[in-house]
Formats: C-alpha cells, structure tokens, sequence
C-alpha cells in the first residue's frame, strides 16, 4: 500500500484549498484495505474521493486520510440485466458514460458530477432532479467496527444531499437498479452536458455548490442573485459570475476567505430572508481549530 506524508492537500481538492496532511494511505487491495482497520476507527479518519466537495484548513489536516485512487479491483459490470456493480472509486462520468454505450437510461444526470461513486453515495450526489440513491439496491462498506459489510438500500436513510451515514466508514462498491420503465434517449447526456456548460462555471477550481437549496423551490442560488453581490470577493475567493452558488477560487484564494465568504452571504440571506443557508461543501480541520 502506498503512504505518502506531507502532501498539500490543495491538490486533493478542486478547489484547491487546504494545508498540508499528515498521512494519506492508498489502499491497493481488499486486504489493504483490511489491514486499515485500526486507522478507520480512529475518530477522524477521513476518506477522500476526488475532493470535489471538500475543502481543508488551511493549517491542513492532521488525522489520517484514506484515498480509494489507487485501487486495483474496480469494476463496473451489468449483472442479469436489473444491476448494474460498480466500485466506489470509478468516476461519476465513467459510470453515465458506461451507461450511455449500453443504452441504459438513467444515469446521465452522473455524467458532469466531478467526482467518484463513492462521494456520490456519501454525498447523495444527484443533478436534473435525481440523485443517486433513488437507484440504489445495496452497498458494501466498512462498518464502524471496521468489518467490510453488504447493505441493504433500505438501511441507508437518504434525503436531498445528505446520508445517514451512522454506521458507514466507506463504500466500496454499489448495485445500482436499472430501471426498465426509463427510456434511453441517445441526446440526454449530451444535452446535459451542454446545459452544465452554459449554465456552470466547470472549468474553474470551484466545489459545485456550496450551499444546499433550502427547499426544492427555493434554489440557493436565486437567492443570493437577489443579492445582487455577483462581483463580491474575499481574498482569492469570489462569487461566479455564470452561477452565484459556485464559489471560485482565482488560485490565490485560503480556506479563511472561502469561510468568510460564506458567512457573509449567509448573514445576508438570513437578514434578507430569514433563512439558514445549509453547507454543501464539506471543510475539514484540526480538533485545535
Ligand atoms: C464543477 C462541479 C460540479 C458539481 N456538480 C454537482 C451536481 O450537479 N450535483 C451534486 O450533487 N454535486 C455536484 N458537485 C459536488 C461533488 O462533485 C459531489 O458531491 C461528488 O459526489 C463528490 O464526490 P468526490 O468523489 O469528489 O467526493 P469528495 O469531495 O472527495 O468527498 C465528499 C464527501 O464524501 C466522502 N466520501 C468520498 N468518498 C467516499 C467513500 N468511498 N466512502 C465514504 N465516504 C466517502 C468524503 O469523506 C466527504 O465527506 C459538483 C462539483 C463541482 C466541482
């Protein structure tokens, strides 16, 4: 298994925001991964996918972090034509992009979330108003007793963009439902890509949305356009242009300006609206911070 120490842990994030880590093991193998178990019990412990959520201190993260990157046994398979296996660490998009060459609908919404499977799981990732675990039949996962476990779909209580993740440490793999009723339209996934590319700043060092929608018709980012702050900059961090839930880091920016830029469009929103702006984005630090 590959340790590296040390590492800054800007460049585990999209964002590109964080300190440096202590360690980050990359597990190559189910029995590296058993060989961890004393590491996931540790409180802190961290799994880490492709960083498109997450940001880190900027005195970075001293607890250990584990990464599924380097991974050996992925797999993405059709199982009797109802499943589909596949692991945590396979991307989103290779996942719709497997789906679109075997003509199974359901999926593209995947195709433009920047990170792996296994953060979708964690994150109840989802886009064009479905999320992953509307397909979810079973996971395997390493339990809080650090045990690699099946799961039922049913154990797993869901909502928009949250996971109860009581008794789950990491995923491992998924079987996702293919859904019949679903009709595969060869244009979707293009036609979705082109919407994320009009409407998204995706080629920018950004988490996605940091705020949660406050309800399913109450987007976030209405919210804040009504601010009219398009042009508001903390630091290296600013609001974008293309889409005001998106923060963008212009390459200078520190997780303290990310911070401030949220309080202050959240202070606002609550003043304006009297709403508590939920955190998407996810950001770690030290016990001491
Ligand atoms: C340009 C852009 C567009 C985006 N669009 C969307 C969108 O449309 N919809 C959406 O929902 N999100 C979107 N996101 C946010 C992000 O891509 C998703 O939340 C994604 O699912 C995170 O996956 P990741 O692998 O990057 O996870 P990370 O960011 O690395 O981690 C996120 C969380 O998941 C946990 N985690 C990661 N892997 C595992 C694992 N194997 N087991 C257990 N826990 C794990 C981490 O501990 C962390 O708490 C976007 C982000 C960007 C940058």
């Amino acid at each position: 298994m590959i340790i590296q120490k040390n590492m800054s842990l800007k460049k585990f994030t999209t964002i590109r925001i964080g300190g440096d880590s202590n360690k980050i093991y990359f597990p190559e193998s189910l029995e590296d991964i058993s060989s961890l178990k004393k590491i996931f019990l540790l409180p802190k412990t961290l799994i880490i996918g492709k960083g498109s959520n997450i940001a880190f201190s900027d005195k970075g993260y001293k607890p250990d972090i584990i990464s599924l990157s380097k991974y050996h046994n992925t797999h993405i398979s059709i199982i009797g034509n109802k499943y589909i296996s596949v692991s945590a660490s396979i991307s989103c998009a290779r996942l719709a992009k497997f789906c679109h060459k075997q003509s199974i609908a359901g999926f593209e919404f995947l195709h433009g979330i920047p990170g792996t499977v296994g953060g979708a799981l964690a994150m109840n990732a989802g886009a064009f108003k479905q999320s992953i675990w509307d397909s979810v039949d079973s996971v395997n996962i390493v339990n809080n007793a650090g045990d690699i476990k099946n799961i039922s779909c049913k154990k797993v209580k869901t909502s928009y963009r949250h996971v109860d993740k009581n008794n789950i440490l990491l995923f491992l793999d998924v079987l996702l439902v293919i859904n019949k009723r679903k009709v595969f339209d060869v244009n979707i996934l293009r036609e979705y890509s082109e919407h994320r590319s009009i409407t998204q700043p995706v080629k920018q060092w950004s988490s996605g949305c940091i705020f949660k929608n406050p309800s399913e018709n109450t987007p976030a980012s209405s919210l804040i356009d009504s601010l009219d702050i398009k042009k508001r900059k903390i630091g290296g961090i600013y609001i974008s242009k293309k889409h005001c839930n998106y923060f963008i880091n212009d390459g200078s920016g520190s997780c303290k300006d990310l911070i401030q830029l949220i309080q202050y469009v959240s202070k606002l929103i609550k003043n304006k609206y009297n709403i508590s702006l939920t955190r998407e984005i996810c950001i770690y630090s030290n016990n001491n911070e």
